[in-house]
């Protein structure tokens, strides 16, 4: 059975976001966890999560993704704006423990001319923080793959795999059951992966330097631009450079086709239908 779904706006709680799923025929979904600008989260409520976790395992839901305000840079120089990252995600992980053993994803940031190295130490700082003050964490965090837009770190794989090592060395152990990776088609496409003539050579890549084990979800995203411009702009499934057939390649492939698959397509509703119809058409179940 393909997971798939698309994001989901969190204003009216989880319920809501499950009734929109289903009515696409979706049997994940992603939602932001605030709005972008980072304000505060609404706050939890109880009979919503408690209704929102039976439905779910009634209906075979995939875990669902939430994602981190993509505002948030935890590798910023200025200590305010990693400050206020440390503390987003606290407060959305711990949110998100109403609703356990879920995925939560987040931009790894932008060093913003402090060199990568330094990126990869400010974030993996954060992220170590944060692991080391939950406890009994049950979410998995995923660092996303970035187009390498700007100063974004996290556009190798190679830049991943030192967050994590970097993580895990803070931590002084090993977070294999707590930080994994969620790959963004777009991303590494504009990031120079070329998924589309080599995704087999893509993937033994990954699995070389991150391990394949990490991978946890993947955002599903065709992109307006060529392979390895660095620009990170979505495009709808089969309208962009990526193609439909590169697409239906990635939801069957036998390393990638159990995990929950993500829509971050230019969609409104309809558009998210048909794409969800359109690659169930094309997914062989086995
Ligand atoms: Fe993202
Ligand atoms: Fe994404
Ligand atoms: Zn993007």
């Amino acid at each position: 059975m393909l997971h798939i779904g698309c994001h989901e706006s969190s204003s009216k709680g989880y319920v809501a976001m499950w009734k929109e799923a289903l009515q696409l025929d979706a049997n994940t979904f992603a939602f932001f966890t605030r709005n972008p600008r980072g304000g505060t989260a609404k706050p939890i409520d109880s009979d919503d999560v408690t209704t929102f976790c039976s439905l779910a395992k009634e209906h075979n839901f995939a875990k669902i993704v939430a994602h981190a305000p993509y505002t948030m840079n935890p590798c910023a120089a200025k200590p305010e704006l990693r400050d206020f990252a440390l503390n987003t995600m606290l407060d959305d992980l711990s949110r998100l423990e109403y609703t356990p053993g879920n995925y939560y994803n987040f931009h790894p940031g932008s060093h913003v001319g402090q060199g990568v190295d330094i990126g990869i130490d400010l974030t993996a700082e954060m992220l170590s923080s944060v692991i080391k003050r939950c406890e009994k964490l049950s979410t998995v965090i995923l660092i996303e793959t970035m187009a390498g837009k700007g100063s974004e770190i996290g556009r190798t794989f190679e830049e991943i795999r030192m967050i994590i090592d970097k993580t895990e060395e803070k931590c002084g152990t090993s977070l294999s059951d707590k930080l994994g990776v969620c790959l963004d088609t777009c991303h590494v496409w504009d990031g120079g992966y070329d998924i589309v003539n080599d995704l087999d050579g893509v993937l033994t890549h990954f699995d070389n330097i991150i391990g394949l084990e990490r991978l946890k979800a993947v955002h599903l995203n065709d992109s307006m631009n060529l392979l390895d411009s660095h620009k990170d702009r979505h495009a709808k499934i089969g309208e962009g450079q990526i193609g439909l057939e590169a697409l239906v390649k990635i939801i069957n492939h036998a390393k990638l086709k159990n995990l929950p698959f993500i829509l971050e397509t230019p969609n409104e509703h309809e558009g998210y239908k048909k794409e969800i119809a359109l690659l169930r058409s094309k997914f062989i179940d086995c």
